[in-house]
């Protein structure tokens, strides 16, 4: 079927049309149109998207997965591109003889059903085509249009008017098909070498364009800022340009955060001042774009410019997904350098402290073609996190990874820009970085913005979390191996330090009404937190009122985030006996409360007077030891309860005397226990005797995994060499476990406590 007798198929009587790979936003349009010309549609795809869900309504029969027989009584198949021999139904049509096209050649005949109006180039085209269609509606023309992305303006991506003659339309250079377009008028936004894949070079491109422009019958509206757009589309007597320069021109030029504004002029006239309410200087270039084709078809200017006021972006360009006075997150399908280095503009005009990049490399041809070019872009920015390349239809190419971008940016001087293969962790990474007043943007044609609504939820929860507690630390992602004495630990998802005991009882009770998990840890000294890390908030009580002690006499009242050897040291200096045990213990008082941790023959509810705790509801209570169970190393209440701080009692004793005790048991300690990175002891000592003396007689001593190993000082300690992680211990753990019972006979319990998730499965 050759152009003229499609568009006359497509504009003539019903006829039942299939189409594959449906659920793409470029092929859900041709869907739209076809169904508002009323053909019989069917349409089959992998996945179901709501844009299908909506096309249903109106008639789309839709199949879902491909099967051969979906083109049974179809008098045309049109696929995607991204669709390929192998596919059954494309296989089932060429073997059948169905007459078979590609997308843009359906769009093509479409438009040429109407004067088109077609806008390209390499960056920008889905914003200034849905600009156009936007202002051409507001001006009354009734266009139709056809953009490939969601534009919650225009209702739809793709839309049939039978009232207007316009058909304002998206073209894709990426395939070559550009050429298949017969418009009445082209906008022309830039031409820069892309798509390297598809073109053997720009020379080649510029041809594809230039054939396009050959075939425009009316005005050619092209940006006289770019080079690529000047070259190709200037020597054309219908070309009008627009810009900094040209026929049209853009004049003062203000950013605001979300926006702009400028005096929009022909030559030295000014015709119109615009208020855009989308960001960038790039997206006032693109409304010039817009005001000069309507200055061209004499249009009222005044109105188009008043229409570009109530603008709202497409999807994924520069979408805000999360604002608040300390942060700000947009999402932007930008993945060339130009488009990475208007972001950055656009993200500086908000005068946001630091731009942060979420970056998602789009196709590996690209990705090796244009690596410096993209590491200059990247380096434009504060910081960047760069993940793997996200392939589209490609097969990998050796070498070619997101890590090639961050040595490119390196090069170009960038400092803290980082490389996480997988998508979850670099979002991770991203959020670790984020401090307030930092806007973060995550970029990319593939998934990456799905990271973004996880960011964007999260730092939403950060926020109420924050707000509840008032003044203290609030951050997303903090690793807990920074937090843990084994240094081992994926990442806590709200990590959060209140600074007062009114704060912390508010941020229970929201946490709560959030349905967010919370824990509170202390120093880690005795836990183990699985490598996918702790989901909910992971609060920390350390600062203001919590890391304070006074000695009152024989007592110490102290908050739960005083080190357990400070509160050794206050009692050296107080003269205050009963402490000496506590000094070689990393832990906190909170930790050692909910742990009744004891050693030298003292645990410390031989001390506690009063313990004094929060509830679930944030209640703030107060108990004495005999009004609570008090176990081996074990305070059940503080399970279910937050510890605030405790009044413990000592015996008045001398300076020297209690210096001296307390050097005794250091030293005690120091012969018996190993010094790097540990829990303490892994397992509790069974009934009538030593985990640690089961272990060594087991044979167990100087086992290892990874970096992990049992201690040879004290089998009892597993210690972490350097780089082992939570999934090395927690197997050394088992394996120790096994070889006891086998042994002995004698099954060992946890004595440190093991949470958090699992890593998922890559
Ligand atoms: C080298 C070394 C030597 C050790 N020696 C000893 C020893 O001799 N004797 C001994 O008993 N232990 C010992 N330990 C274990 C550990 O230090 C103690 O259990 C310590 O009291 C834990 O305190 P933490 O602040 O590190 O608590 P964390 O390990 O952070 O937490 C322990 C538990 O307490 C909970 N928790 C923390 N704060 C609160 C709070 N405010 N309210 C309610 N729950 C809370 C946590 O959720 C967790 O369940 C040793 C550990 C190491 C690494």
């Amino acid at each position: 079927m050759n152009a003229q007798q499609l568009s006359e198929f497509l504009h003539g009587s019903a006829r039942r049309i299939h189409l594959i790979g449906v659920a793409g936003s470029g092929m859900s349009g041709i869907a739209a149109l076809l169904l508002a010309l009323g053909h019989r549609v069917s349409g089959s795809d992998k996945v179901d998207t709501a844009e299908v869900k909506r096309l249903q309504t109106l008639g789309l029969d839709f199949r879902t997965p491909h099967r051969a027989s979906d083109i049974e009584g179809a008098e045309l198949v049109i696929h995607s591109s991204a669709i390929r021999a192998g596919n059954p139904t494309y296989d089932a049509a060429r073997t059948a003889g169905t007459p078979l096209v590609r997308r843009a050649e359906a769009l093509a005949a479409l438009i040429s059903g109407k004067k088109g109006i077609l806008v390209c180039g390499m960056h920008g085209k889905t914003t200034v085509s849905a600009m156009t269609a936007h202002v051409l509606r507001s001006a009354g023309v009734h266009p139709s249009h056809y953009v490939g992305a969601e534009i919650p303006i225009l209702g739809t991506n793709a839309r049939w008017d039978a009232g207007g003659e316009l058909f304002v339309a998206e073209g894709d250079e990426s395939d070559g098909t550009i050429v298949q377009y017969h418009p009445e008028h082209s906008i022309v936004l830039n031409i820069e070498p892309e798509h390297l894949d598809h073109y053997h070079d720009l020379a080649a491109i510029d041809a594809a364009f230039t054939q396009l422009l050959h075939q425009t019958a009316g005005k050619i509206v092209y940006c006289s800022d770019d080079e690529g757009a000047r070259r190709v589309c200037g020597p054309f007597a219908n070309a009008v340009s627009y810009g900094k320069t040209g026929h049209y021109i853009m004049r003062d030029f203000r950013a605001a955060e979300f926006g702009s504004t400028f005096t929009f002029c022909r030559g030295g006239e000014a015709l119109a001042t615009v208020v855009l309410n989308v960001p960038g200087e790039h997206n006032a270039t693109n409304a010039c774009a817009v005001l000069a084709l309507a200055a061209e078809l004499g249009l009222d200017v005044g109105v188009c410019a008043k229409a570009m006021e109530s603008f709202r972006g497409a999807r994924r360009r520069f979408e805000t997904l999360f604002a608040s006075p300390d942060y700000l997150l947009v999402d932007d399908y930008g993945h060339h350098p130009t488009e990475i280095a208007a972001v950055v503009r656009a993200a500086r005009d908000t005068g946001r402290r630091r731009v942060v990049l979420l970056f998602q490399p789009h196709r590996y041809t690209r990705t090796q073609a244009l690596q410096e070019e993209f590491g200059r872009a990247l380096a434009l920015a504060d910081a960047a996190v760069v993940t793997d390349v996200y392939p589209a239809s490609e097969e990998p190419i050796s070498g070619v990874s997101g890590q090639l971008l961050v040595d490119a940016a390196q090069r170009s001087g960038a400092k803290d820009v980082h490389y996480e293969s997988v998508r979850g962790a670099a979002g991770r990474c991203a959020g670790q970085m984020l401090r307030p007043g930092d806007l973060l943007v995550t970029l990319g044609a593939g998934n990456i913005h799905e990271q973004g609504a996880a960011l964007a939820e999260d730092l939403r929860v950060l926020e109420v979390l924050r707000a509840a507690m008032g003044s203290g630390v609030a951050r997303l992602y903090e690793p807990m191996a920074k937090h843990t004495t084994m240094r081992v630990g994926g990442p806590a998802q709200f990590w959060l330090e209140p600074e007062t005991e009114v704060g912390f009882c508010e941020l229970v009770r929201v946490a709560h009404a959030e349905g967010v998990p919370l824990i509170v840890v202390g120093r880690g000294s005795n836990l183990i937190v699985r490598d996918g890390g702790l989901r909910g908030a992971v609060v920390r009580l350390r600062l203001g009122v919590f890391g304070e002690f006074v000695v009152e006499g024989e007592r110490i009242r102290a908050g739960v985030g005083v080190r357990l050897k400070a509160l050794s040291g206050g009692a050296i200096t107080a003269g205050l006996g009963g402490f000496e045990w506590m000094e070689g213990i990393p832990g906190d008082v909170g930790g050692c409360l909910r742990m009744n941790a004891g050693a030298m023959g003292v645990e410390a509810f031989d001390q506690v007077e009063r313990l004094r705790y929060a509830d679930r509801e944030g209640n703030i209570l107060e108990k004495t030891p005999s009004e609570l169970e008090v176990n081996y190393r074990s305070i059940p209440l503080l399970r279910a309860n937050y510890a605030l701080s405790v009044v413990f009692r000592g015996e008045l004793s001398t300076p020297a005397g209690v210096e001296q005790r307390t050097k005794d048991y250091a030293a005690k300690r120091k012969s018996s226990q190993p010094a790097g990175a540990s829990a303490g002891c892994i397992f509790r000592n069974p009934d009538g005797a030593k985990a640690g003396q089961l272990i060594d007689s087991a044979g167990l001593k100087n086992s290892c995994i990874g970096r992990a190993r049992v201690s040879d000082r004290h089998a009892n300690f597993i210690v972490n060499e350097g780089g082992a992680s939570a999934s090395d211990v927690l197997a050394l753990v088992e394996e120790v476990r096994a070889g006891v019972l086998a042994r002995h006979g004698v099954r060992l319990e946890n004595e440190v406590q093991v949470i958090g998730e699992e890593l998922p499965a890559a």
